[in-house]
């Protein structure tokens, strides 16, 4: 456990003195920590500039629905200029922070222009870890972006595509396996809509192939998934998750990420598409910051979220280590958003000369999806419960409607969950980019050379020709296995 420092008990509360009529604060990140900070911070005597390297902040829950063509990225994402256009003490700045140099009071932008603060407030949140093998990242994605999201949906559907066009021109497709790694939400998440997708949603579209058929796989090193929830609804998910046909796999850790498979076990296993959901780090900025950091990187603060030595500093979100009752306080939405308030307020307390109080996390519980009324909630208030499917996956519904950013999205969301509820059809199921899938034909025993004659070689809707077979189907069929 990470030593917490101690402006705690006994000494006064941290505060700023000496402040300009209208102290300048700076805020990195526009995501949930950074934009309730912003928020809370409209209302005060202080100026504010909001920096973001993106213009937009997104609403990260909902990123899988993006992943799974279930939403649009519009839908879950909203320009951070337009959400503070009314807060007149507030302005935002399209820019990327590289560096901080905190006892001069500065951020040190992409550009290399310097901003000057009174207060700091830093959220650049989290971003994936492939454990010091970033090779991997290209042949497996995780979701933290709109971009990341808009990659997995086109591996997702372009596998599909790839097996149907295979399955014409050369009458086999490599095994249809989705293999995701890690069981945590974002895992479990995924491989519930992945097989949602094709068992629900794809299995008219194709005349070739059945989706329905594809196997998706979910791989976690810790005995059991969701481990951060109580056991029985790791349990619940996990039998939630066999329901759609997931496969799960625990206790066994990815040793290798190639393209075309994963080794798990020390065993091969093929993959048409492999999506990574195992680790995270902290955004660079908290090693920046010269203060203690924990093993993910992130800062270590006091219970008033100060780093050791700089009440003008308050860190937040998931790149902050704060502790509650000895426990480290997750890295959600709930308590990012109760810390950017929480720092704000803090502010206002140093300009209006009060003192300040110590932050208190106020958890209301979690709530992870798996599928089409399939969800897990552990509840901690207005009351306490475990739920697990249709009701679960209704207040998560609700929950998610409630929190995102925008009228529009929420009614957008409504009406778009409502439509593929009720039609089983789904919107944005657009292929952009490459048409290219990393690793595809690498699958062992693929043979997509050798080409045989079409299912249906004279279909007039296909217009296909019959495809002459290779002269050396052979020598074709060893250099691809030897690829
Ligand atoms: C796929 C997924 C699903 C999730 N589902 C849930 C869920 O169901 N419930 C839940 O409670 N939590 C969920 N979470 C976690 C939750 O989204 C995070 O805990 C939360 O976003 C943390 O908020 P934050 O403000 O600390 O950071 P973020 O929301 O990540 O925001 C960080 C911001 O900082 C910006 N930034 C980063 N570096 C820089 C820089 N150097 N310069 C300028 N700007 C920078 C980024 O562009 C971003 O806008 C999920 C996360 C993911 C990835």
């Amino acid at each position: 456990m990470a030593e917490i420092p101690a402006t705690s008990n006994g000494s006064p509360p941290p505060s700023v003195k000496n402040l300009p009529a209208r102290p300048r604060v700076v805020i990195v990140g526009g995501g949930f920590a950074g934009l309730t900070a912003g928020m809370a911070l409209a209302n005060m005597a202080v100026n504010v500039t909001l920096v973001d390297r993106r213009n937009h902040h997104t609403f990260q829950p909902l990123l899988y629905q993006v992943a799974l063509a279930v939403l649009s990225p519009a839908d879950i994402a909203q320009p951070i200029r337009s959400i503070f256009s009314k807060k007149r003490n507030v302005e935002v700045l399209m820019d990327e922070v590289v560096n901080i140099e905190a006892n001069d009071r500065r951020v040190v932008l992409g550009s290399g222009a310097k901003l000057q603060y009174d207060y700091l407030i830093l959220a650049t949140g989290s971003t994936h870890s492939y454990f010091g093998k970033d090779e991997w990242a290209q042949y497996a994605p995780g979701l933290k972006t709109v971009e990341d999201a808009t990659e997995i949906r086109r591996r997702v559907l372009l596998a599909f595509e790839l097996a149907e066009r295979e399955m014409v021109e050369t009458g086999a497709h490599p095994l249809l396996n989705f293999v995701v790694i890690g069981g945590g939400p974002t895992g479990v998440e995924l491989a519930g809509a992945i097989a949602d997708t094709s068992k629900l949603y794809m299995r008219h579209d194709f005349r070739h192939i059945d989706p329905a058929k594809s196997r998706v796989i979910l791989l976690e090193g810790s005995p059991r998934i969701l481990a951060a929830y109580p056991e029985d609804l790791s349990q619940k998910a996990a039998k939630q998750l066999a329901q759609l046909g997931v496969e799960v796999h625990t206790g066994q850790s990815v040793s290798d990420v190639k393209p075309g498979y994963v080794v798990v076990g020390g065993e091969r296993v093929d993959t048409v598409v492999t999506l990574w959901a195992a680790g995270v780090q902290a955004s660079p900025l908290g090693k920046m910051l010269g203060v203690p950091v924990d093993k993910r990187g992130c800062a270590i603060v006091d219970g008033y979220l100060n780093p050791p030595g700089h009440p003008e500093i308050f860190v937040c979100g998931d790149l902050a280590h704060a502790e509650e009752a000895g426990r480290q306080i997750p890295g959600v939405a709930q308590p990012a958003m109760q810390m950017g308030r929480h720092a704000a307020q803090m502010i206002g307390q140093d300009v209006a000369g009060k003192p300040r109080t110590r932050f208190h996390y106020f958890d209301k519980g979690d709530m992870a999806t798996i599928g089409r009324q399939a969800a897990v909630a552990n509840l901690q208030w207005p009351f306490k419960a475990h739920w697990s499917g249709l009701l679960a996956w209704l207040a998560w519904g609700t929950v998610h409607i409630f929190f995102l950013i925008g009228f529009r999205n929420r009614l957008a969301v409504f009406f778009q969950w409502a439509w593929t509820y009720l039609t089983f059809n789904r919107g944005a199921r657009l292929i952009t980019g490459s048409p290219l899938l990393p690793g595809w034909g690498q699958q062992a025993g693929i043979r997509p050379q050798v080409l045989r004659a079409p299912l249906d070689s004279t279909s007039p809707l296909l217009g296909l020709r019959p495809v002459p077979p290779p002269a050396e189907p052979a020598h074709e069929t060893k250099s691809r296995e030897a690829s």
